[in-house]
């Protein structure tokens, strides 16, 4: 399931267990191993392209690595 946190940014947590944490890698739940399946990471990473588009340029902090 997607679920979006108190600042808007999507979120995806397990539909089996509801827990948060995924094996990027492997496209699976840490916690109970279901699998995501890919019309599921697809559909996170619209949500996801949705909020960063939304957001803006707020993210410029990323860049302010400067020595
Ligand atoms: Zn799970």
């Amino acid at each position: 399931m997607i679920f979006y946190n108190p600042s808007g940014a999507p979120e995806m947590a397990c539909d089996e267990c509801g827990c948060r944490w995924f094996d990027r890698i492997r496209n699976a739940c840490y916690e109970c191993g279901a699998e995501v399946p890919a019309e599921k990471t697809a559909e996170f990473e619209r949500a996801l392209e949705t909020f960063r588009q939304r957001a803006g340029g707020q993210q410029t902090q990323d860049r302010s690595s400067r020595t």
